[in-house]
């Protein structure tokens, strides 16, 4: 395949507030995003897969000034926690955006101008019930006793200020009509019937802009000296932004936006503004459309809400320096639901970690390379096992990795098995050149438990192709038990 003739993919993560630091929830989009890139690249598609950190908003300027620091030096700082998560997680990301980098700011700006040349944006005095919590009006309709559903306990402040504002009412029946035409525009697709009744209840226009002089951090408006953009309004044009947009639109902001297919994952919470608002904005401005959009549950701890105040937050990079990379990307893939909230808690963890790594992979690995090491001359040639099968492609071209990873595993129990039903360390004893051809086999079996392996843990697959190569089971054990 020549290089022109790769079909262009693009998937984002949602940019991560750096208001604190990373958390498991981060952890699980970043790795999931990570296993259907992978997979992509393998498929020889042309892949680019962005993520980065939004630094703007209240919460950030409050937070900053709180901690008495510089409000840049502040999101620096944090900045550097996730590009750190991203490194212990083994994220193949391309692109790391910064919605302070320079040219975002721009991009941010030219897509307000088109918005408002396009007549869609316009200025009006307003009072709200402003939550720096989620950084959006509240509307009275969804108060829960005089507070935000999400952050409870916490004061909502009232705004009345003259700003500008989205005319998000004017695309509802736009955006019902791309939902008709794309049936698998959100997966689950239970979501997009919430959306379609979210446009029915009527989608009203939202203010997109704070005055200067109460919030100074942020993008300023274009020709409006006195208003700083609102920051969800700055942050989602990073999508696009990041593909050189508008500066080089016709680089990788045509091949991968206009020409190849577009996919954003983000959490359940994320879901009207990917979906709904991100999706009007593009409209806006003359845009294409997101291809997919994936959306992925909470992850809780004990049936509640990870909290600092509960004491129940599992730290990923604490997780990840005891057990190991791939144990953590085993455990978000697998072990957790792809679309519904789900428990963490360590044991379970551990249990799987213990199950499926100690006593499944990790098992099998040796006991084929140590037959492989004592009976066989040379490594066994594994060329032609660098294959899917369909079971595991079809859902996977679909994005389905969790059935992916499923039949992986399905595929190990089945190696294993065999072993079990053959036993090749008694053939081998019995009638050598049986055995021989029995262990070359089960190598190649094991070759191809390691190709549909590598999306999902790219290290251990890389492990056991070097072990074939060498004909050796590996030093130390892939995946050491740990009490
Ligand atoms: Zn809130």
């Amino acid at each position: 395949m020549n290089e022109s003739a790769k079909k262009a993919f693009y998937i984002t993560t949602t940019l991560p507030y750096v208001n604190s630091k990373p958390h498991m929830g981060h952890a699980l989009e970043f790795v999931r995003a990570d296993a259907i890139a992978r997979y992509k690249r393998l498929m020889g598609f042309d892949v680019c897969f962005n993520t980065g950190t939004d630094e703007h908003g209240i919460k950030i300027f409050q937070k900053a000034q709180e901690e008495g620091v510089d409000t840049q030096e502040f999101v620096d700082k944090n900045a550097e926690t996730f590009k750190n998560l991203l490194k212990s997680l083994n994220i193949s990301n391309d692109k790391f955006i910064r919605t302070t980098d320079e040219y975002h700011k721009l991009a941010a700006q030219e897509f307000w101008k088109r918005c408002f040349d396009n007549g869609f944006i316009y200025k009006k005095t307003y009072t709200g019930l402003y939550c720096a919590g989620c950084e959006m009006f509240i509307k009275e309709k969804d108060l829960k006793n005089g507070e935000c559903e999400i952050h409870t306990g916490k004061k909502l402040e009232e705004i009345e200020e003259e700003n500008y504002f989205f005319k998000f009412s004017q695309f509802g029946e736009k955006l019902k009509e791309y939902y008709k035409e794309n049936p698998d525009f959100v997966t689950p697709s239970y979501r997009l019937n919430e959306l379609t009744k979210m446009i029915d209840e009527g989608l009203e226009d939202f203010s997109i802009s704070r005055l200067k002089e109460k919030l100074p951090w942020g993008v300023k408006v274009p020709n409006d000296d006195e208003q700083i953009m609102y920051v969800w309004f700055d942050a989602l044009v990073d999508y696009i932004s990041t593909l050189g947009w508008p500066v080089d639109s016709e680089g990788q902001f045509k091949k991968y936006w206009e020409d190849g297919e577009t996919v954003q994952i983000c959490g359940k919470d994320n879901t009207q503004h990917q979906a709904l608002r991100w999706q009007a904005m593009l409209l806006a401005a003359g845009l294409p459309l997101t291809n997919r959009i994936i959306v992925n549950g909470f992850i809780n701890s004990k049936g509640q809400k990870m909290s600092k105040s509960l004491g129940n937050v599992i730290d990923p990079v604490e997780l990840v320096e005891k057990y190991g990379t791939d144990a953590l990307r085993y455990y978000v893939l697998r072990e957790l639901s792809p679309h519904e909230d789900s428990d963490f808690s360590i044991e379970k963890f551990h249990e799987a970690y213990t199950a499926n790594l100690v006593n499944g992979v990790g098992n099998l690995v040796n006991r084929i390379l140590k037959l492989a090491e004592d009976y066989l001359d040379k490594a066994v040639d594994i060329e032609s096992k660098k294959v899917f099968f369909s079971q595991y492609s079809d859902p996977f071209d679909n994005l389905d990795y969790k059935k992916a990873i499923d039949g992986t595993w399905e595929g190990v129990k089945w190696v294993d098995e065999r072993i079990q039903r053959e036993e090749p360390f008694k053939v081998v004893k019995a009638d050598l050149e049986k055995g021989k051809q029995m262990i070359r086999e089960l190598v190649g079996n094991l070759a191809e438990v390691a190709w549909h392996l590598q999306p999902f843990l790219p290290k251990t697959a890389e492990a056991i192709f070097d072990a074939i190569a060498k004909n050796k089971k590996p030093e130390t054990p892939l995946f050491p038990r740990i009490d």
